[in-house]
């Protein structure tokens, strides 16, 4: 299969050199990027800026802020077979960009603050045009499986992987596999890139064209 995957961080920019973002380290997207590679797939890997190298033989494509990635993803994704979004995506942008170097004045400074682009959401519309599968990632720290389930269905994933905030920047990680049943159907507690691997055998045995009972 041609898998889209989503990883780290993105940018907003406030003025030229001043940003909001998010502590992602990419390492679960990219994580997933090698384990799919690994299992013969070809890997389309958007990616916000981070510290990793973008694993040998996938196709790269290096993004800053939310809008470039959703205007990256939507040119890519009519030709992949599934999507798995990883990316920590930054929910708000400053209204404006200022240009240059916004300056001191001694009075307080008031941002506003716009919604982004969703940008699996907006994949998962593409499902009715025929995109096979899309998996999304969940990072909860209250309510978790609810708000998990709840993303499940607004975005209209075929799985969604949640995660707790202890994920951030670690090299290991605990999470739950919710189908579209709402169901937890596997827990796993490891290193990334070994959940990474169980996360690319559960989509290639239940979403993949070979899964059990297809046609
Ligand atoms: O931020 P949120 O918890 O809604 O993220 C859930 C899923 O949606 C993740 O897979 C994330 O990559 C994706 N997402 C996105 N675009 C956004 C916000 C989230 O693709 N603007």
């Amino acid at each position: 299969m041609r898998i889209l995957i989503t990883a780290g961080p993105t940018r907003e920019y406030l003025d030229q050199v001043r940003f909001l973002s998010n502590a992602s380290s990419g390492k679960m997207g990219y994580a997933l990027a090698q384990a799919a590679l690994a299992a013969g797939h070809t890997v389309v890997l958007v990616s916000g800026p981070t510290a990793l190298a973008p694993p040998p033989g996938c196709n790269f494509h290096a993004v800053e802020t939310t809008d470039e990635m959703y205007e990256t993803c939507l040119t890519l994704v009519s030709k992949c077979d599934g999507v798995i979004g990883t990316a920590a995506v930054c929910d708000y942008r400053p209204r404006e960009r200022f240009s240059g170097k916004i300056a001191k004045t001694g009075k307080p400074l008031f941002v506003e603050l716009v919604e982004t682009p969703d940008i699996l959401a907006e994949l998962g519309r593409r499902k009715a045009d025929g995109l096979p599968w899309i998996v999304g990632f969940a990072l909860e720290a209250d309510n978790a499986r609810e708000n998990a389930r709840r993303k499940l269905a607004a975005k209209h994933c075929d799985a969604i992987v949640l995660n707790h905030p202890q994920a951030i920047g670690s090299d290991a990680n605990r999470v739950e596999l919710i189908d579209q049943s709402g169901a937890p159907v596997a827990t796993w507690e490891a290193e990334k890139t070994e959940i990474a691997r169980n996360i690319i055998a559960w989509i290639d045995a239940n979403l993949g064209p070979c899964r059990l009972g297809a046609p």
